[in-house]
């Protein structure tokens, strides 16, 4: 069999923002939350993203709810986007 996609090999990077944005749609079908039940304070969102000391009890509930909340996936990953953007130089 030859493989006729050779040209579309992917980039580690590229594979990344594909799988990246597959799983954030897929966070925004299967929970949209909407009315933003259970989200914890942005603040702590941003801690997070900004690497600053949260608590281990607080990071669960927070890693916990993120896995059934889109908006704060969202809110996390630009608040992340903004770490970097202060680190890089
Ligand atoms: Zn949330």
């Amino acid at each position: 069999m030859t493989n006729k996609n050779e040209d579309l090999v992917l980039s580690q990077k590229e594979e990344e923002e594909i799988l990246d944005e597959w799983f954030v749609n897929l966070m925004d079908v299967a929970y949209p939350n909407y009315e933003r039940v259970g989200c914890p304070d942005p603040q702590i969102l941003r801690d997070l993203a900004f690497h600053r000391n949260v608590s281990p009890k607080i990071l669960d509930a927070v890693l916990t709810h993120m896995t059934e909340c889109s908006p704060c996936c969202h809110d996390a990953r630009s608040y992340a986007d903004e770490y970097r953007k202060t680190t890089e130089k």
